[in-house]
């Protein structure tokens, strides 16, 4: 996989003052939100999430669908370019964590559950992601 550098680095200082205790949780300590608790697992409003940690737009509404897993869960990324994929061997299972490409924040974990035509869940925690809705855009 990829090893390039991640573009933005933050002390852990400088990541706890720009977000809140529980962004700074999932996105730095890698933690993940209780199911259905998040801003976003059941949002229906068109528009782009953007990362929590540099802005960069991650995924968009119209990947977004119903998994009913208590999560946004999205069949692919805006660009395959913008997140990073990496083995995570924690909690005694194999999964696929994924990571913005530009800052390296942890976003939540794909999975080969999802529907047609990719058949992939990318299964994201809404403390690491932040919806610009399509409405508010010029
Ligand atoms: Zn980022």
């Amino acid at each position: 996989m990829s090893n390039k550098i991640t573009k933005i680095t933050k002390t852990e200082a400088e990541w706890r003052a720009q977000l809140t205790p529980m962004q700074y949780h999932v996105a730095r300590e890698k933690g993940t939100e209780r199911a259905f608790s998040g801003e976003y697992w059941d949002s229906k409003d068109p528009g782009t999430y953007r990362c929590i940690g540099c802005g960069e737009p991650l995924f968009k509404s119209t990947e977004k669908f119903d998994s009913g897993c208590g999560w946004p869960s999205f069949t692919a990324p805006l660009d395959a370019q913008g997140i990073t994929e990496i083995i995570d061997r924690s909690h005694a299972m194999i999964r696929t964590e994924v990571v913005c490409s530009n800052c390296g924040i942890h976003l939540g974990h794909v999975f080969p559950d999802g529907p047609a035509p990719t058949g992939l869940r990318y299964c994201i925690n809404s403390a690491s992601i932040d919806l610009e809705k399509q409405s508010e855009q010029s």
